[in-house]
């Protein structure tokens, strides 16, 4: 596997690739990998020819300082795992690399930046917008792969995509998920024994919303019942609504079940996490 931490012997390299008529497949993540991560890499091996997996802690994407500094970091494991998973080459650039300078560009992404993530994680979208921008203009890749888990990144990429015509075929890949149901996240590390365990609510929550929803009962009962259960387990919710998959409009009732995405985003001590869960 190459490793390249700067831009233009990256560019230089897989512009040889191209020239040879080979295929590009990027997924782009922040480390900390996890079998998730190794979901996307292995569906862009079946896809592409060449494999970029890019591992970068982009600082423009975190609301939260406390967020970034405890964010975690292990370049020598993800090395490893990606090895194994047979990625072509790692994109593993510093700050300075990716922001010479203090970046100027805001993205307003209307009202896919005002709900959800985007109303709890103020500017969070905007630098996932910006550093999704750079790492497209800089790999060109065929495809790029993201997971479902964050279902909302999904739209405004894109959104991005679709406005700036990047070349890019964009693909979601479903979320990996632990014996009891909690999605993989880099985060989960974080948490100790007994948040770990507390933290199969939020699966709990969801899955208890949906059997509860195909079986007819109202989405408002439903959402009590939920809420009660992760306050139980101590967790503070921040989220948990029902939306339409095509817009991220929020509703009380399910109207085309395939049309229906359930979100959920809590805290479970100082460790944020977020899933979701398609109705069909
Ligand atoms: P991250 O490193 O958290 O930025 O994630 C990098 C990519 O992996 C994103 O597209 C995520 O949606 C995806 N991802 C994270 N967790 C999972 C999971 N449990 N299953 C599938 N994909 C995931």
């Amino acid at each position: 596997m190459h490793i390249f931490r700067e831009i233009a012997p990256l560019k230089a390299y897989l512009n040889q690739q191209v020239l040879m008529g080979k295929t590009v497949g990027l997924v782009p993540t922040m480390g900390a990998l996890h079998s998730g991560h190794l979901s996307l890499i292995q569906r862009a091996r079946t896809e592409n020819d060449v494999v970029v997996c890019s591992i970068y802690v982009n600082p423009t994407q975190f609301n939260n300082l406390q967020d970034l500094q405890k964010y975690p970091r292990d370049n020598a494991r993800d090395f490893k795992m990606l090895e194994e998973a047979l990625c072509d080459i790692t994109f593993c650039p510093s700050d300075a690399e990716m922001y010479p300078e203090t970046s100027l560009l805001k993205f307003d992404l209307g009202d896919l930046d005002k709900t959800l993530e985007g109303e709890f994680r103020p500017g969070h979208f905007s630098g996932v917008a910006l550093v999704v921008s750079k790492l497209l203009n800089i790999v060109l890749p065929h495809r790029a792969y993201f997971g479902q888990k964050d279902f909302q990144q999904f739209k405004v990429v894109t959104r991005l995509r679709d406005e700036l015509k990047f070349n890019t075929t964009l693909i979601s890949v479903p979320i990996i998920r632990e014996f009891d149901g909690l999605a993989m996240s880099s985060r989960n590390s974080r948490l100790d024994v007994e948040g770990r365990r507390r933290a199969g609510v939020l699966y709990q929550s969801l899955q208890l919303m949906k059997t509860g929803l195909i079986r007819g009962q109202s989405f408002s009962e439903l959402k009590t019942e939920a809420a009660k259960l992760c306050l139980e387990n101590q967790l503070r919710l921040e989220y948990l609504v029902m939306a339409q998959k095509s817009d991220l409009t929020i509703v009380q009732h399910v109207v085309q079940p395939e049309n229906t995405i359930l979100l959920i985003a809590a805290y479970v001590g100082d460790v944020r996490l977020i899933d979701n869960l398609f109705l069909a």
